[in-house]
C-alpha cells in the first residue's frame, strides 16, 4: 500500500457545510472525513468565509459558524489521531473593528487569520482595491504576532502584502495563491513576494482553482508549471498545497475532490520524486505548524 499523506492549508467546506446542515464525516462537499480518510496521515485547514448575507452581523455569524464546526468535530473526535483540523476566518470583517473580537476567535481556536478578502475592508486593501494595511490592520498583525496566529497574505492587495511583510516580526503564509509568471492574475504572488514569504520562512499554497492556474481550461500539468516555477525560485521547502476546495467552480480534471489529490500526488512523484512531492503535500506544513507550536 502506499502512503500518502495530506495537508492542505485552505477549503471553503464549512461555509457549504452550514447552509445544508451537512455533516462533516460524509456530505456533498469536496472535503469530509470519510474522503480524508483515503490518505494516511491529514492536516486541513478549514476556513470560515462569509457571504454578502452574513456581513450585516459578522461576528455574531462567524461564531455560529464556529459552534457548527465545533460540534461536528465533536462528534468525530475519534478520527482525530491521525488527522488535524485546523480552524481559519477567510476576511477580517469578523472581527468588526475591534481587537477583543480577535481575542476571542483565538480562544474559539482560530489559528490562522487572511486579513482580506479580495475587497477593502477595516483591516486592509484585498485585491480589488489599491488600499494598503489600515491602522486597525496593523494592530490587529501585531495582536496575532503576539498571539501567534498565523498571518495569511492570500487575497490582499499589493500594498497590503509589503505592509504586513514589514510589520509582522512572524512568518506569512498565502495559505491559497499560485505564480502570477505563470498564470497573470491579480490573486496570485509575482517573484518579489514569493521571495519575501521564503525569506520570512512561510508557507505558500498551491491553489486548483482552474482560473488561479492557466488562463484557458486548466490540467494536472498546469499545475505543474507553477510547481516547477516555486521550485527554481525558492526550492522546495516553503512549498505545499491550499486546494480551495469548496470555494471555487472550475478544477482541472480529473480533480472532483480531496481524494482525488492522488493524482496531483503521482504525478509530483514522476516530476519532482518522493521526498520533494512529501515535502510539498505534508511534511513542509508540518514543519511549519511544529515551529510555530501548534503540532
Ligand atoms: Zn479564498
Amino acid at each position: 500500500m502506499v502512503t500518502i499523506n495530506f495537508a492542505d492549508l485552505h477549503c471553503d467546506t464549512i461555509t457549504k457545510m452550514f447552509e445544508h446542515d451537512a455533516d462533516i464525516y460524509q456530505n456533498f462537499c469536496q472535503v469530509d472525513i470519510k474522503k480524508l480518510s483515503t490518505f494516511d496521515s491529514v492536516i486541513q485547514f478549514f476556513a470560515i468565509w462569509l457571504d454578502k448575507k452574513y456581513l450585516a452581523k459578522p461576528f455574531d455569524n462567524t461564531v455560529e459558524f464556529i459552534k457548527y464546526y465545533t460540534k461536528q468535530i465533536e462528534k468525530y473526535k475519534t478520527y482525530f489521531t491521525n488527522m488535524k483540523f485546523f480552524l481559519a476566518i477567510e476576511g477580517g470583517e469578523a472581527l468588526e473593528n475591534n481587537l477583543d473580537n480577535l481575542k476571542k476567535f483565538h480562544d474559539m481556536g482560530v489559528i490562522l487569520l487572511t486579513l482580506t478578502w479580495n475587497y477593502e475592508n477595516d483591516l486592509a486593501g484585498g485585491v480589488k482595491s489599491q488600499c494598503g494595511l489600515k491602522k486597525f490592520g496593523g494592530e490587529v498583525v501585531e495582536l496575532m504576532d503576539e498571539l501567534n496566529m498565523i498571518i495569511d497574505v492570500s487575497h490582499a492587495s499589493e500594498k497590503t502584502f509589503w505592509d504586513v511583510y514589514k510589520l509582522s516580526k512572524n512568518s506569512i503564509v498565502a495559505s491559497h495563491s499560485n505564480c502570477r509568471k505563470i498564470c497573470d492574475n491579480a490573486r496570485n504572488l509575482d517573484d518579489e513576494q514569493i521571495l519575501a514569504i521564503k525569506e520570512k520562512n512561510g508557507l505558500i499554497g498551491l491553489n486548483l482553482y482552474s482560473d488561479f492556474i492557466s488562463d484557458g481550461v486548466a490540467n494536472l500539468n498546469d499545475i505543474a508549471k507553477h510547481t516547477d516555477h516555486l521550485l527554481n525560485l525558492i526550492g522546495e521547502e516553503n512549498i505545499c498545497l491550499g486546494c480551495d476546495f469548496d470555494g471555487a467552480d472550475r478544477y482541472p480534471s480529473p480533480i472532483k475532490n480531496v481524494a482525488d489529490m492522488k493524482n496531483v500526488y503521482n504525478l509530483f512523484k514522476k516530476l519532482y520524486g518522493k521526498q520533494i512531492t512529501e515535502k510539498i503535500f505534508y511534511d513542509n506544513v508540518k514543519h511549519f505548524l511544529t515551529a510555530r507550536k501548534f503540532l
